[in-house]
C-alpha cells in the first residue's frame, strides 16, 4: 500500500491517463434518460456504475425502492482499518423528460460539454467513480471509502434522504459531487427549501344565476398567494415563490377548486420553524367565506450551515485543489441539495465539488471538459487528507 504524497501523485497520474474513459462514461450515462419520476432510466445508469464498479473490483449493494431510484453503494474497504469511512455522495436523477437525451444527445463543442445532466450531476458522479478506481487501483486509501448514488435528488430525496442520513451519520466526512459553480468555486453554504402544494377548496355555483351560492377557491388562492409572497424577506434570505397555480371549472362557475405550487427558501433552522408557522397561519385562514385550505410538503431540503469542522474541511480541499491546479473558493448558494442531510446529522460536508458547471437546469448547461481530471485529482487529494487527518 502506497501512502502520503507518493499515493497521491501515483492516484493523480493514473486519473490523468483517463480523461477519455471518464468522457466515454460520462456519454454513456448521460445518454440514458433519468428524469426523477423516471425509475427504469435511474436505474439503468445506476447498472451502468455498478458494471464499472464491479470492473474495478469494487463491490456494491443496491437499497430497492418501488417508486424512485434505487440507492446504489460502493465501498472501497479497507481491512485493518478502524477508520470511519469518507462519503463520496451523488444523485443520478435529472430534471429533464424522458426523450430529451434522443433529442440532445451528449457532445462536446468547444471544450464544453453538453446533454441532459451533464454537470448536475453525472458528472460528478463521474468523478466520484473514477476517484474510488483509482484509489482502489493503486491501492492508496488509508481508510474505507464510500460512494453513494441516489436517484431521487432533484424532487427533495423522498426515498433516499434516510439512506443519505443513515451513510452520513457513519462517515467522517461527506463530499457530495454536485456541479461547481461558474467561478470553479465550490459550495460550502446552501440554503434550505420546501415544495409544497397548496389546495383550496371552494363551492361551484352559476355566476350568473347563483352567485351567491358559491365560494370562489380562485379568489381564495389570491388572497393566500399574496399573504405568502408578503413573507419574503430578502436581508434575511427569507424567499417564497408561488411558482404554479391552476384552478377553476368553467369562466360562468365559481371555483370550486385551485392550487398551487410553492417554493420556500431559508438559511438557517430557526428560520425554518417560524417560516412554516406562518404559511400553516396562511393556510388556515380562510378571507372567502365557505372556503377551506390544506397543503402537502413535497420536498423538504436541509440547508447546508458551515461548521468549524466543515471549514477545516475547506481548507483541506483548497490545499488539495491547488496542489492539482486549482484555484477554488467556497461559496453560498441558494440551491438546495443532499448536502444539507448531511450536514444536519453533524457530519462535516462540502459541495459543488464536480466538475465545473454553469446554467442549471437549463438546456444549456454545460460541463467544462477540462475541469473533469482536475477536479478527480483535487478531490482524490482530498479525501487521502481527509483519511490521514490533515
Ligand atoms: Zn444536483
Amino acid at each position: 500500500m502506497t501512502r502520503g504524497t507518493e499515493a497521491e501523485e501515483a492516484v493523480c497520474r493514473w486519473l490523468a491517463e483517463r480523461e477519455g474513459e471518464m468522457l466515454a462514461l460520462l456519454e454513456e450515462v448521460v445518454n440514458i434518460d433519468s428524469g426523477s419520476y423516471d425509475k427504469a432510466g435511474v436505474d439503468a445508469v445506476g447498472e451502468r456504475f455498478a458494471r464499472f464498479f464491479a470492473d474495478h473490483g469494487i463491490p456494491t449493494s443496491w437499497r430497492r425502492g418501488d417508486t424512485y431510484g434505487d440507492a446504489l453503494r460502493a465501498e472501497l474497504a479497507s481491512p485493518g482499518s478502524n477508520l470511519k469511512p469518507v462519503l463520496l455522495m451523488g444523485h443520478r436523477d435529472t430534471v429533464f423528460p424522458k426523450g430529451e437525451a434522443g433529442r440532445r444527445p451528449f457532445r462536446i463543442v468547444d471544450g464544453r460539454a453538453y446533454g441532459p445532466g451533464v454537470a448536475d450531476m453525472k458528472g460528478g458522479l463521474v468523478v466520484n467513480a473514477f476517484v474510488l478506481a483509482a484509489l482502489a487501483a493503486q491501492d492508496a486509501a488509508p481508510g474505507p471509502v464510500v460512494a453513494l448514488m441516489t436517484g431521487d435528488e432533484e424532487i427533495g430525496s423522498p426515498f433516499s434522504r434516510p439512506i443519505i442520513e443513515e451513510e452520513a451519520a457513519a462517515a467522517r466526512a461527506a463530499f457530495n459531487g454536485e456541479p461547481g459553480r461558474a467561478s470553479g468555486n465550490i459550495v460550502s453554504g446552501r440554503k434550505g427549501g420546501i415544495f409544497l402544494n397548496l389546495e383550496v377548496f371552494g363551492k361551484a355555483a352559476h355566476s350568473g344565476a347563483n352567485f351567491a351560492d358559491g365560494a370562489s377557491a380562485i379568489g381564495e388562492l389570491a388572497h393566500k398567494i399574496v399573504a405568502l409572497h408578503a413573507l419574503t424577506d430578502l436581508e434575511a434570505g427569507i424567499t417564497v415563490n408561488v411558482g404554479t397555480v391552476r384552478g377553476g371549472q368553467s369562466v360562468n362557475t365559481t371555483a370550486p377548486f385551485a392550487e398551487a405550487e410553492v417554493d420556500l427558501r431559508y438559511v438557517t433552522p430557526q428560520q425554518r420553524a417560524a417560516l412554516v408557522t406562518a404559511v400553516e397561519r396562511i393556510v388556515a385562514a380562510s378571507t372567502i367565506p365557505g372556503t377551506h385550505a390544506r397543503f402537502t410538503t413535497r420536498g423538504d431540503f436541509l440547508p447546508l450551515v458551515a461548521s468549524p469542522e466543515s471549514e477545516r474541511m475547506m481548507a483541506t480541499y483548497k490545499a488539495a485543489a491547488a496542489d492539482s491546479g486549482l484555484h477554488v473558493d467556497g461559496e453560498f448558494t441558494g440551491g438546495c441539495s443532499d448536502a444539507g442531510f448531511s450536514a444536519a446529522v453533524g457530519t462535516p460536508t462540502l459541495c459543488g465539488l464536480g466538475p465545473v458547471g454553469g446554467k442549471a437546469h437549463s438546456p444549456e448547461k454545460y460541463m467544462e471538459v477540462a475541469s473533469l481530471v482536475p477536479r478527480a485529482q483535487a478531490l482524490a487529494r482530498a479525501v487521502l487528507r481527509c483519511e490521514a487527518g490533515r
